[in-house]
């Protein structure tokens, strides 16, 4: 029967057979709302709130004794987190550190792993990038001396949403030192090949590192065996952290044991750290990227947030995600194909992030109509609609309920009642 393709009844039969199900129990969600936004904040967990709790309770109990003293002592709790994130990364657990911010942790790597030498002084990104990315690269550039006008080189897209893999490896020339890619595009959700990049990258002595910032807590990677040089993201967006949550970066082990870019007391030998001496021994591992004292307290949720990533799997956490996000396209070819959408996420498996990412000429204004509607996309500008089930919370219905009210939205062109500009924070 063909009434039992795409209805609600079938979404909510596919809830009831979900293995993940009961996770949204374990967060604040709305019932009266669908939020797809989880790939820019994703909401609080019970347990993440706990954790951040607990640890305002250490502070309370034991003064400056919480450095050492209660069950996650802040001296060292940098590197526990990192060891929890290693496998969601794919890294051994000395090679993980929770710290900083992306753009922070980015100046870092860059400081530590851009090492011009006369023929090879380039470093290459993509013209597709993270603003905060590119500044970053600009500025390391120019504190070695380099002008980025001629020393940063960004990889075309030919369609203006993607990055292939051919011109990747053709931008990848002689003058070369490092790459910058994301594992993930922002905008169209586009997953790169990390693996093949880096193998061709190290055949040609180029030193690679990705920003994982959309791809972790929705794609597994295997950092260490493919050989990534380094890798930085944020754990606010998929991995639930809140608002200015402590990021983190992975350093692989062949590169440990040198001096960091960025010298602090943090990146200290913890052993060594409070002799106080001016001469810096670096910790063995990722641990020697800190700067200075770690933010404790915008860590904490990490605690209970990455306790439900454990719980939950990687793995499966994928096929969900995957299986939404075809199911979100299933909808789309049947009730919003008509309507001057463009879809810019690649449909193949391999090549696809966590979100859906819909081009339209009246996206701002079509994203105000949704939230009006209790439905929280995420605008781009200009054009950029961005929908992102994050499979600990989002239910099949979700996404049904969500593309239904898009449709509604633009056959009954309810969009019209708003201006089409973006708002501050878009
Ligand atoms: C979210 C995001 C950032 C944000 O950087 P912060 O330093 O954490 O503010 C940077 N780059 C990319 C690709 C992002 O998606």
């Amino acid at each position: 029967m063909m009434e039992q393709y795409f209805t609600r009844e079938e979404a909510l039969g596919f809830d009831e057979q979900d293995g993940l199900r009961s996770f949204r129990d374990e967060f604040y969600v709305k019932e009266e709302q669908v939020y797809l936004d989880g790939n820019s904040l994703g909401l609080l967990s019970k347990k993440a709130e706990k954790s951040t709790l607990d640890l305002l309770e250490s502070w309370k109990e034991y003064g400056i004794g919480g450095w050492t003293e209660g069950d996650n002592s802040w001296f060292t709790l940098s590197e526990s987190l990192g060891e929890k994130t290693a496998p969601l990364v794919g890294a051994k657990k000395n090679e993980v550190i929770v710290t900083g911010s992306i753009t922070t942790n980015l100046h870092q790597m860059i400081a530590s792993f851009y090492q011009p030498s006369n023929a090879k002084t380039k470093i290459l990104a993509d013209e597709l990038n993270f603003p905060s990315d590119i500044y970053a690269l600009q500025s390391q550039l120019q504190l070695k001396g380099y002008d980025p006008e001629e020393h940063l080189v960004k990889v075309r897209s030919s369609d203006h949403q993607t990055i292939s893999l051919d011109a990747i490896k053709k931008a990848m020339t002689d003058e070369v030192a490092l790459i910058l890619l994301p594992s993930v595009l922002y905008r169209s959700g586009q997953l790169l090949p990390m693996k093949e990049i880096v193998e061709y990258a190290h055949k040609r002595d180029i030193i690679v590192g990705f920003d994982l910032a959309h791809s972790i807590g929705a794609v597994p990677h295997e950092l260490h065996d493919w050989g990534v040089d380094f890798a930085v993201w944020c754990n606010y967006k998929y991995l639930n952290s809140g608002p200015g949550g402590t990021g983190g970066l992975f350093v692989h082990e062949r590169h440990h044991g040198t001096v960091p870019g960025l010298k602090g007391w943090f990146g200290s030998n913890k052993e060594r750290q409070f002799d106080m001496e001016h001469s810096f021994t670096p910790a063995d591992g990722a641990g020697a990227y800190q700067i200075g004292t770690p933010h404790i307290l915008s860590s904490a949720s990490l605690i209970g947030s990455l306790a439900i990533f454990e719980d939950a799997g990687m793995i499966a956490l994928r096929e969900k995600s995957l299986s939404q996000t075809d199911y979100m396209l299933d909808l789309y070819e049947k009730y919003l194909s008509s309507y001057g959408f463009i879809v810019v996420t690649p449909l193949t498996h391999k090549d696809r992030g966590g979100h859906i990412a819909l081009e339209h000429p009246e996206a701002a204004r079509i994203c105000k109509a949704l939230k009006h509607q209790q439905v929280i996309p995420d605008f781009r500008a200009p054009n950029l609609i961005r929908l992102a089930p994050a499979a600990l919370y989002t239910r099949y219905v979700d996404v049904f309920d969500a593309i239904m009210i898009l449709k509604d939205i633009m056959e009954q062109k309810l969009y019209k009642e708003y201006p089409n500009t973006r708002n501050v924070i878009a």
